[in-house]
């Protein structure tokens, strides 16, 4: 279970143990998501960087493998190419950067945590590229991005890219199911249903849970990983126990 929870970032679904985790292991819940990147995106820029820092020539990889632990370390940065706070500390912020950019990269402005504004590097690199006095500009980081990603794919062979479709459609499965939930508002939704003796849910958040289970319920599950499809059941059966 560990090991596919993992792939996906994800622990054990049960509604109270329940859920996300980030990559270095911290919990979701009782607190807001540090980042709004969804779990299929960050899964697709895994798979599409190869699990290797993009800036030319590196060829780090990112998840390095510790003597005695079950699990890698996972040293790769997940970086904003228009970056994320808007400060003159930062390269790439929306205000720096020119009318013809704005344009030009409107849809990167738009979408932060999109895909296409997310480039995978080392720490060292992910520092070099956010330097403003660098010069790492826009047009240049997505051409790195682009660049890497070609690379990486033309090296898949077409078992891998079967494999990583199906990561894929469960990781997406993983996201309608959290955005349903509100896992990044879990505590305070259901922190009172067995918090004090007195159990009570608004009766939105109970109509919500009732439609993440008929949703769950309605999924097509690719097939290939039977323990967290289970797992996700058992979900539907607490919920539905709840509701
Ligand atoms: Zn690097």
């Amino acid at each position: 279970m560990q090991q596919i929870a993992d792939k996906f970032g994800v622990t054990r679904p049960t509604i109270f143990s329940n859920a996300l985790t980030d990559r270095g292991g911290r919990s979701y819940i009782g607190g807001r998501m540090p980042s709004a990147i969804s779990v299929r995106t960050r899964r697709r820029l895994w798979i599409r960087s190869g699990g290797y820092c993009a800036f030319p020539d590196c060829n780090q990889t990112l998840l390095e493998p510790i003597e005695g632990a079950d699990d890698d370390t996972n040293v790769g940065i997940e970086c904003h190419i228009v970056s994320r706070k808007d400060s003159p500390a930062v390269a790439r912020s929306v205000s720096s950067l020119t009318p013809a950019e704005r344009q030009d990269f409107a849809s990167l402005i738009a979408d932060r945590h999109g895909f296409s504004n997310l480039v995978l590097m080392c720490a060292r690199h992910s520092l070099i590229i956010d330097d403003p006095h660098a010069g790492f500009d826009v047009a240049r980081v997505v051409q790195i991005k682009r660049a890497h990603e070609a690379t990486m794919n033309a090296k898949r062979s077409d078992a891998q890219r079967r494999a990583d479709d199906l990561v894929l459609r469960y990781a997406a499965i993983i996201d309608g199911w959290q955005q349903r939930v509100g896992l990044d508002e879990w505590q305070t939704r259901y922190g009172r249903v067995f918090g004090d003796g007195h159990p009570r849910m608004d009766a939105e958040h109970l109509n919500d849970l009732s439609e993440a289970r008929r949703w769950m319920f309605s999924r097509v599950w690719p097939g290939t990983e039977p323990v967290l499809e289970e797992a996700f059941e058992n979900f539907r059966y607490v919920a539905q126990d709840l509701v």
